[in-house]
């Protein structure tokens, strides 16, 4: 810890981030600095995450089992769901879950949807899929969904499903999700042999501002309670502009990219990673996003003692 780092603490509290949790059959640490945990750890970690006064969550699944639909993710028993279960029952409501809804860790394709003839993603046919989905992490205990598959009408449907079957607390998180590169280090440990699989047909492209600003109008009408801009790095004109043109609460999510280079470039002597990482956040809550996703989250509050 650096007296640096500890004077630029005050505009980032921990309320600011939110810890993603990838849990896997499996506890592993990886070349690309993520943490996959296993059940049996999982108590453990959060007890830890709370010390931190770190108070949300959001989990991404990753299933022993994978087949042509998906299945495993509405499984009732499935691994997030099973999640779900356990930390309501050691935690009761301290800590908030937020849980990632999509299908593709759990297909053969490694893609958000189900796939036509073609091989394109059938949005239509996707959307029923993606509501099963959610209501299960509902019925579990979920604060909050977060579709991240990009599909039209998506927030929509999941809205509805929820509302029909009595979870109309249950808040959702609509996903801008842009086409990048830098999500490859979280693909390359869900789901190794689909790392570089083609998506530019339902996630944004980055060059068109009006679509991407279009998007996010339609989600907030389907039902959307907060939006989440990914990744962080190189949209925070776009970020700017979304919060003074929408009244609700504005996410950013540092993804699994941002998050290697800072630890790839630290190793190297090349930066100060902790320095880096604040004055980059800080410029996020600045440019108005209410919360961050982080990989990095535990070892910054840890490191400055933020409240
Ligand atoms: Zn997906």
């Amino acid at each position: 810890m650096t007296s640096q780092g500890i004077s630029r603490k005050s505009i980032l509290k921990t309320s600011n981030l939110i810890t993603p949790i990838i849990v896997g059959t499996n506890s592993v640490s990886n070349n690309n600095d993520l943490q996959v945990m296993s059940e049996k750890n999982l108590v453990d970690r959060l007890e830890k995450i709370l010390a931190l006064h770190l108070d949300k969550i959001i989990i991404f699944g990753m299933p022993k089992l994978h087949d042509s639909s998906g299945s495993q993710a509405w499984n009732k028993k499935g691994i997030v769901q099973n999640t779900v279960r356990t930390i309501r029952e050691n935690f009761d409501k301290k800590i908030q879950i937020i849980a990632d809804v999509c299908v593709c860790q759990y297909n053969l394709s490694g893609h958000c949807g189900i796939l036509n003839q073609n091989n394109y993603v059938d949005n239509d046919k996707t959307l029923e899929r993606m509501s099963n989905i959610a209501l299960s992490y509902a019925e579990s205990g979920a604060d909050m969904v977060a579709p991240s598959s990009m599909m039209d009408g998506v927030v929509l449907s999941i809205r509805n499903k929820l509302d029909d079957n009595g979870f109309r607390d249950t808040k959702i998180m609509s996903f801008s999700k842009h086409f990048s590169c830098l999500y490859s280090p979280f693909r390359l440990t869900a789901f190794k042999k689909f790392s570089k699989i083609d998506k530019s047909t339902y996630q944004i492209g980055n060059s068109n501002s009006r679509e991407i600003l279009r998007k996010i109008e339609m989600d907030l009408l389907e039902g959307a309670d907060i939006i989440t801009i990914k990744p962080s790095l190189g949209n925070l004109d776009l970020i700017r502009r979304i919060v003074e043109m929408v009244n609700c609460k504005i996410a950013a999510q540092h993804v699994s990219g941002e998050y290697a280079m800072i630890k790839a470039a630290s190793r190297c002597g090349l930066i100060d990673e902790y320095e880096w990482t604040i004055g980059y956040f800080a410029s996020m809550i600045r440019a108005g996003v209410n919360v961050i996703i982080s990989y990095g989250a535990e070892e910054i509050a840890a490191s400055f003692r933020i409240h």
